[in-house]
Parts: C-alpha cells; sequence; structure tokens
C-alpha cells in the first residue's frame, strides 16, 4: 500500500487521515503542536452550518461591512498596513463577486455531503464531542437584513437545504433563553453543534487504532516532489520520504504549497470566541440550547454540555492571534444583552484564524505535481466541511486522481 504524509493535525487533516487509515493505506500525519487541534481547530463557534454556505462576495456583504468599518461592534476589521499577500487576495475576491451564484451552491452541496459524512463518522466511532441536535435559527433585527436572507435562501434551499421562516414569536419558542426584539429568523433542523476540539481528539485516538503514525512536535520547513516521491524536513533538517502528501496546513498551507511550485491563495481571517462555563444555579430556560447566528452582529452561540460558545468577527490583519481587548469586548457585551439572565461561570477568551480562500469554497484536489494534493483553504466552515473533503480526497488517492 502506498504512504502518504499529511501535513496538519487541525479537523481537516485529522479528518484526512482517518479516511485514508480506512482504505488501508500507511499515514503519518505531522503537527508542530504536541497534540491535534490546537490552532484554528481549538475553539471555534461549534456549528455543523450548512445555513451559513452562502459566500461573502456580494455587493450587498461588502456594502454592509464597509458602512460599519469604523463603528465600535463592527464585525469586520482589515489592518492599514501594506500586505502584497492582503491584497492580491482581495483583488481575487472582488473578481469572485461575478461568481457568487454558482459558489454559494457549490458550498451548500459540499456542506449538506459533509454534515451526513460528520454524522457517519460520529455514530460509526462513538466520539462524544457535546453534540447537540438543536437545528440552527439565524435572527435578523431589521426587514432589509432578512429580505436579503430570503434572496440568498433561494440559492440554499435549491440546493437541497431545509430551511424555513420563523416569525419572533416562533423564534421565543424555539430559543426563550434570547432577550431582544427580532424581525424575523430562519430555522434549519438539520444544523447541528458540537465541539470541533473534542471530535478532533476523539478521532485522533481512532487514527491511532488504525495504525496512523503520529508525527507531532515537529514542524515542517519543507516540503518538495518529483511527482513520484515527496519529501517532507524538518526544522533540524532530518527528512522523510513518501509516495503522496497532502497539505491540510490551515492557514500554514500558503507557504507550503508555494515551495511544492503551487498557488493556493489561503489568508488568515482572524475571530475570536468565547466559553463560558453556565453556573449550574442557572434556570434552564434563561441558558441557551439552540444554536444561533445574529445576522447583524455575525455572532454565534452553540451550547456545549455544560459551556456556552460565542464567536464571531473578522480581521485583515495578517497571521497574528492576539486577543484585542476591544474587540473581544463585542462578544462579552452581546452575551450580556441576549442572556441577561444566564449565571457565568469561568470565561475563556480565544483569538483563531480562519483559513480563507478568496472563492470561500476549499482547494480539494490535486497540486502540479501528480503525487501532491491539498485539503486546505475551509474558511468560515472548515467545522462543516472537513468530514466532506476528507472523504472526497482520500478516495481521489486511493484512485491516484
Ligand atoms: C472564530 C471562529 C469561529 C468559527 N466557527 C465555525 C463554525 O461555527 N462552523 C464551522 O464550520 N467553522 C467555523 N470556523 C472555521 C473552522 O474552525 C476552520 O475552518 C477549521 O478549524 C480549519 O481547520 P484546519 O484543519 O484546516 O486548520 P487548523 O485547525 O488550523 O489545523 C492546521 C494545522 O496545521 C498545522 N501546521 C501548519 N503549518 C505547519 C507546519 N509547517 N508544520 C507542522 N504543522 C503545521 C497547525 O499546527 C495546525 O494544527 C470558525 C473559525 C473561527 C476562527
Amino acid at each position: 500500500m502506498p504512504d502518504t504524509a499529511i501535513i496538519g493535525a487541525g479537523v481537516t487533516g485529522v479528518l484526512t487521515a482517518y479516511n485514508l487509515a480506512r482504505l488501508g493505506h500507511d499515514v503519518s500525519l505531522f503537527d508542530r503542536h504536541d497534540s491535534a487541534a490546537m490552532e484554528t481547530s481549538f475553539a471555534n463557534g461549534g456549528q455543523i452550518s450548512a445555513s451559513n454556505a452562502e459566500v461573502w462576495n456580494t455587493w450587498h456583504s461588502v456594502w454592509t461591512a464597509a458602512s460599519r468599518l469604523l463603528s465600535e461592534d463592527a464585525p469586520l476589521r482589515i489592518g492599514l498596513r501594506p500586505d502584497l499577500h492582503k491584497l492580491r487576495w482581495f483583488c481575487a475576491f472582488a473578481r469572485e463577486g461575478l461568481r457568487h451564484r454558482a459558489n454559494t451552491i457549490e458550498l451548500a452541496k459540499m456542506a449538506l455531503h459533509s454534515r451526513q459524512c460528520l454524522r457517519d463518522v460520529a455514530a460509526r466511532e462513538g466520539i462524544d464531542f457535546d453534540r447537540r441536535d438543536s437545528g440552527l435559527l439565524h435572527i435578523y433585527g431589521t426587514r432589509a437584513q432578512f429580505d436579503a436572507a430570503l434572496r440568498a435562501n433561494t440559492l440554499l434551499t435549491g440546493a437541497g437545504l431545509e430551511r424555513y421562516p420563523v416569525t419572533p414569536a416562533e423564534i421565543a419558542k424555539i430559543e426563550p433563553a434570547l432577550d431582544g426584539n427580532y424581525h424575523a429568523g430562519l430555522f434549519t433542523p438539520g444544523d447541528f453543534s458540537g465541539d470541533i476540539h473534542k471530535f478532533t481528539r476523539g478521532l485522533l485516538n481512532v487514527c491511532t487504532r488504525l495504525g496512523v503514525k503520529i508525527r507531532f512536535g515537529r514542524d515542517v520547513r519543507g516540503v518538495s516532489s518529483d511527482g513520484r516521491r515527496a519529501t517532507v524536513t524538518m526544522g533540524d533538517g532530518t527528512a522523510d520520504t513518501y509516495d503522496n502528501i497532502v497539505i491540510c496546513a490551515g492557514v500554514g498551507s500558503h507557504r507550503l504549497a508555494r515551495a511544492l511550485g503551487d498557488d493556493v491563495n489561503v489568508y488568515p481571517v482572524k475571530g475570536y470566541s468565547l466559553t463560558i462555563e453556565i453556573d449550574p444555579a442557572t434556570h434552564e430556560p434563561d441558558a441557551p440550547v439552540t444554536a444561533l447566528l445574529d445576522e447583524d452582529a455575525k455572532i454565534v452561540t452553540s451550547r456545549l454540555g455544560n459551556r456556552l460558545r460565542i464567536a464571531g468577527l473578522a480581521e485583515f490583519r495578517g497571521a497574528d492571534t492576539a486577543i484585542d481587548p476591544a474587540r473581544i469586548a463585542i462578544l462579552h457585551r452581546w452575551v450580556a444583552r441576549h442572556f441577561p439572565r444566564m449565571g457565568r461561570g469561568e470565561i475563556t477568551e480565544w483569538a483563531g484564524l480562519r483559513p480563507m480562500t478568496p472563492r470561500m469554497v476549499p482547494k480539494v484536489g490535486r497540486g502540479r505535481m501528480a503525487n501532491v494534493y491539498y485539503n486546505t483553504g475551509h474558511g468560515h466552515l472548515g467545522w462543516t466541511l472537513s468530514a466532506g473533503t476528507a472523504e472526497t480526497i482520500a478516495g481521489m488517492i486511493a484512485a491516484g486522481d
């Protein structure tokens, strides 16, 4: 059987290793950290959300984001420091605006397929990841927001998503803990939530049982291929060769792809999260259980066992994971306003980098060389998309496509 090196043990790399190992391949999984899911797959929004598959390249999204750039609670921030990669990324993002419809439909179909793949893996392997099949409720504060969402919804439902409008009274019934006035909502019964970190760690144990060789604590400095053998070189100069290599390196994929002669335009888009231990004295109806997305604030919440995850914001400022107190305060204010009766215990703050392509559709396929593959660039939807893309890439490698 051929041997394959996978670079990156986030959710994407671990799922790729799992699928290849199940096909009987000899797999080595590399990561610079000592365990899996320590970067973007650490504390994300927790949502498996086919309903969030609309790509962002629309005039409406760009105009809405741009018009709020100077406000205190602006979801979007763009660093002003000159950066050639960022400029090139934004030019490609603008061009992709012409393909908004096709890209949204493609992403929605990928998300629907992946949602089912994730359910299958979880059921087959019995992984506990605080999953909650509550459906996902999008909430809209104004008629204009809701009308724009309905336009996008025709693309999503056309791709096969079950999703329907709900009134303010129905919103209150679906999520009684939520405080605030809303124009309307859209509810997706098939979306769900769960802890990405717990899942990835659980699946890593399965990988180990399937014989995947764990190569953690190794910072991959160089990768190359002559089309038949691929070489992986560590920081200390040691190197190993493999029949195939798969790049699943999140925001590190751009640099590794360049070394392999490929242009995989992945830019780091920073987001923030809070994880709040819910005070056990809280009345259960005062702590949310349904996965939510507030369209105005661009903030999501997921109930993970006795914790509430709140996540959002987007910053184009390079590969910097520092927590800006003024920015994360937006999440603190939002949760206090919307769940005023929920008792809060310990709160953990986090920032991570979405590996975003300008098309907002991941790169899943072969590179310039026949034995180089990519499964990366999952952007704002990596938890939703990676079970499906991992199955696809493993199938391609097995078939030699
Ligand atoms: C705030 C926030 C909220 C989000 N919410 C959601 C959500 O609700 N639903 C959803 O579907 N998605 C969400 N996402 C997106 C999702 O979390 C990501 O798309 C996903 O985690 C990316 O996984 P990955 O495996 O590609 O990257 P990562 O998890 O970053 O894994 C890449 C791995 O590669 C390793 N690596 C990189 N370079 C090297 C190297 N040279 N040598 C060795 N190792 C290397 C890194 O150490 C890392 O472990 C969110 C993201 C953020 C930031």
